[in-house]
């Protein structure tokens, strides 16, 4: 197997800082405590940077630099920031290999996924935005022979933007390619597992935006989390993580009446019809492919398939296929190009994943294949967890809570309306699969789904062109496509009056 050598190894290309400071006003600042702390790798369980640890003083600083920053930057012309997001892009493409590496040792996900999806996916982000502000118009319509009525598309100011530790560097493209593009300022706060990718971003394109308009602030969510999202200067919050976060975040926001968007938790269900069930044929195979995804990026993504609905009259052969499959997927040194589940994010993930499992036992679920820690022969001190199955029922806490690992929850359906009672029972409506030959069947039950995003034969597949969201609790807003802009922009309405006459 070739592979990758760990960071700050002889012949490895890539080297991290012994640490990193905060990003602001476009230089590299001291948390004003003088405090770091240490960021783990999920890889083998050890320290391999220091952070800064930052307050709410520096975050009062990033704002302070934002805010005075935001003026001109949005008055820059949209080919102006156009070229910027694409030289990012360019720059993120040619460091592609060290990019990959460094976030699969940050975040414990295999290197072939960070090479072939989380890297293409952000450099696609920001291609996708700047091509996009160059095609944005407003609106003139003429109200009487007098009147004249514009529509123009302003940016919102400063903006918070808090991520989760599941796609560092994606989310971060996610998040600053639509507010940079919209023309906003931004403060961005990374997860405190997985700050450093983010912090060779900064590194990588430092020069290429006026001082201010991107400032990235490390930190914990309680000591820098909260007061950005709660500082009066900032204009808006775009927020990803945890449901019971969001909460918090709504209650920030209403203090000053800032506009929020959530990206939040999900219990996806990944749903099995019988006509996917025929003989030896590659429709069949892609179906069985699509129920092993529950264990990409080691189940630790929102949209994760965690539930699978299989109907009743082809789950013992479909479950027996599907078994056999879930077996082979490898899991090994995640700097291995053929290791396909690497390690969980942190030690408390882990922790919390461990802890579901004996839930899932105690609440009598059947525990098909997995159910507990893999002992990785490359790295025992890592934080490993073997793609696990069970079988139970929608009530069950393993059904409803949303786990975030490689555990997925099966039951079954007899007929569409017991399918979409048992998909519907959930306080979430992130994703949701969906696999039959029968197009007819496959419109009118994505219909009835409640979610955000159904993929229909297909799964966790997240171009830049198609809004990915949440109804229910799993979030307000959307990302991706070009209607997240509007999430960046307030309309300005301009009314003149041509008419030379008193009113
Ligand atoms: P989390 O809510 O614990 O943390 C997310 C971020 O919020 C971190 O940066 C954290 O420091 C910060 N934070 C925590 N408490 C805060 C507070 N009181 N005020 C301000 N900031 C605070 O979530 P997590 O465990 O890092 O991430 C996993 C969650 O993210 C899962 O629920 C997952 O479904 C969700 N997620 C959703 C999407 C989506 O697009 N819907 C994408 C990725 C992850």
């Amino acid at each position: 197997t070739s592979g990758y050598k760990a960071p700050n190894t002889e012949g490895s290309i890539l080297t991290y800082k012994a640490k990193y400071d905060n990003f602001i006003g476009g230089d590299w600042i001291a948390p004003i405590s003088g405090e770091y702390f240490d960021s783990i790798s999920p890889v083998t369980g050890q320290a391999f940077a220091k952070v800064a640890r930052s307050t709410k003083e520096d975050i009062d600083l990033a704002l302070a630099k934002a805010q005075e920053a935001k003026a001109k930057w949005s008055c820059t012309s949209a080919t102006e920031r156009s070229q910027i997001l694409l030289t990012i892009a360019d720059r993120l493409e040619k460091e592609k290999e060290k990019f990959a590496l460094s976030e699969t040792w940050d975040n414990g996900k295999p290197i072939r996924e960070t090479l072939h999806a989380d890297l293409p996916l952000a450099i696609d982000h920001f291609r996708y935005f700047a091509g996009v502000i160059r095609s944005e118009e407003g609106s003139a319509s003429e109200l009487d022979q007098h009147t004249l009525s514009l529509h123009i598309k302003e940016p919102i100011g400063v903006i918070a933007q808090i991520i989760p530790w599941n796609f560092p560097l994606l989310l971060t493209a996610w998040k600053i390619a639509p507010a940079l593009a919209a023309g906003n300022c931004v403060i961005l706060k990374p997860a405190e597992q997985t700050p450093i990718t983010v912090m060779l971003f900064a590194e990588l394109i430092a020069d290429l935006l006026p001082a201010g308009i991107l400032n990235i602030v490390n930190g914990f969510g309680p000591e820098v989390g909260k007061p950005l999202a709660r500082s009066p200067l900032v204009d808006k919050i775009a927020f990803t993580g945890e449901t019971s976060t969001g909460r918090y975040i709504m209650q920030y926001a209403s203090e000053y009446i800032k506009p929020v968007t959530l990206e939040l938790g999900g219990k996806s269900p990944n749903i099995f019809t019988a006509s996917v069930l025929r003989k030896d044929d590659a429709f069949l195979e892609k179906a069985i492919e699509g129920f092993t995804l529950f264990a990409l990026n080691q189940g630790e993504v929102c949209s994760c398939p965690s539930r699978a609905l299989i109907e009743e009259s082809i789950y013992d052969e479909f479950m027996s296929l599907a078994l056999d499959r879930v077996k082979q997927i490898k899991m090994g040194d995640p700097l291995a190009l053929d290791t396909m589940m690497g390690a969980q994010a942190s030690q408390e993930q882990y922790d919390k994943i461990c802890r579901y499992l004996d839930i899932g036992t105690a609440e009598k679920a059947t525990c098909l294949t997995g159910g507990k820690p893999y002992q990785n022969e490359f790295h025992p001190d890592g934080f490993y967890i073997e793609p696990t199955v069970f079988t139970g029922k929608n009530h069950m806490q393993i059904f409803q809570e949303e786990i975030f690992g490689p555990v997925v929850a099966v039951t079954t359906f007899k007929n569409e309306e017991e399918l979409k009672a048992i998909a519907n029972d959930t306080q979430f409506g992130l994703g949701a699969g969906l696999w039959t030959r029968d197009m007819h069947q496959a419109y009118q039950i994505a219909r009835s789904i409640d979610a955000g995003r159904i993929w229909v034969n297909c799964y966790h597949l997240y171009p830049a062109h198609a809004a990915f969201g949440g109804y229910k609790q799993s979030g307000i807003g959307r990302e991706t496509h070009k209607m997240m802009l509007d999430h960046y922009r307030q309309t300005k309405n301009m009314l003149i009056s041509y008419d030379k006459n008193p009113m």
